[in-house]
């Protein structure tokens, strides 16, 4: 899972902190020093924790340090105090998977649970621990099938958002995180990303002749063209009505033009049934060079522009 919403998150913190301090608290009026200021150590990366989710600076790796050193102190109270150690098993157990992955969830909580009931071993007898173990299991198979579902619920989500209902691909949404990790890329390694804006020659009148059914199924066989013929590890994004953004990885401006030749002559030889005009489309192309994600797509819509006004069916890089 590894996004706790950060009021959630102080949530777990603040009850995790009480529950331990009075348990030290307990442990001072019963005279047991030891185990009061072992528990009261446990406490300080639990308030670290808090405060940097308070400041907005918390992150993951942070969180999963400091649940793995709350589990090492309930497991050294396992040791010593039985199954009153035990039972925080229960709790911290569930955390594992709002942390974690499931697949190091549950490595990490089986062998948390080994040590805890190990430990606890020292003083219970076999039957309590037999009974503990079975308990302690059935948390960790519901935490991975709460996890399992959870994300796979999230994934749905992120379809739905992100997925353009007509054409199966990638819609609006998609545009500013993956332009902006190309910029980032670009700062932080050097690498060259391309952009293609494509938009559909008369279009309009498409629909004007064959109606909005036909205009549909011309939408979706361009979609699908660009899909099967795209690299890898290009991004597809439904920009308008009739206008697609290709984002090409790893692509100097150079290479963007012959791709998008290539691209433009495979959509001029789409038929459709009862379609007979030809489909042609215009691209323009513009290779990132340090503007900032405005101006890219500015440059190659100016392209497109100018592809359209020089005739349509062409490509023109921007310069
Ligand atoms: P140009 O060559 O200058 O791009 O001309 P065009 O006709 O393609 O462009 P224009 O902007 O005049 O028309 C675009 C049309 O695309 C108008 C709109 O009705 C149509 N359109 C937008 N979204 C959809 C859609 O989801 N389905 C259908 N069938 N048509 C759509
Ligand atoms: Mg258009
Ligand atoms: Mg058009």
């Amino acid at each position: 899972m590894n996004k706790i919403p950060r009021n959630a998150s102080i949530v777990f913190h603040v009850s995790a902190i009480i529950t331990l301090s009075v348990f030290s608290l307990y442990r001072i009026g019963i005279g047991d020093y030891k185990h009061a200021g072992f528990f009261s150590l446990a406490i300080t990366p639990l308030l670290f924790s808090l405060l940097r989710e308070w400041q907005y600076k918390a992150n993951v790796l942070q969180k999963q340090i400091t649940l793995i050193m709350v589990s090492i102190a309930i497991c050294y109270s396992c040791l010593y105090l039985g199954y009153k150690g035990l039972i925080y098993l229960f709790p911290t157990i569930f955390i594992y998977f709002f942390l974690f992955n499931i697949k190091q969830a549950l490595l990490l909580s089986i062998l948390y649970a080994l040590f805890g009931l190990g430990f606890a071993l020292n003083i219970e007898s076999t039957p309590v621990i037999a009974r503990y173990s079975i308990a302690i299991i059935d948390c960790i198979v519901f935490g991975a099938l709460f996890s399992h579902i959870i994300n796979k619920q999230k994934n749905a989500l992120f379809y739905l958002a992100h997925t353009d209902e007509l054409t199966g691909i990638y819609n609006r949404k998609r545009l500013k995180p993956s332009l902006n990790n190309a910029i980032e890329s670009k700062i932080k390694h050097q690498t060259k990303t391309s952009l293609l804006l494509l938009d559909l020659d008369h279009f309009k009148q498409i629909n004007d002749t064959h109606g909005h059914i036909t205009g549909d199924c011309v939408l979706r066989a361009v979609a699908d063209t660009i899909t099967r013929h795209k690299p890898v590890d290009a991004e597809v994004i439904r920009f308008g009505g009739e206008e697609f953004l290709i984002k090409l990885p790893d692509t100097d401006g150079e290479h963007a033009v012959i791709y998008a030749e290539q691209l433009r002559q495979v959509i001029s030889q789409i038929k459709l049934p009862g379609v007979s005009q030809l489909i042609t489309c215009s691209i323009g192309v513009k290779e990132l060079e340090g503007e900032s994600l405005d101006e890219w797509l500015n440059a190659s819509d100016k392209a497109l522009y100018k592809a359209k006004n020089a005739g349509r069916n062409r490509v023109i890089q921007a310069p």
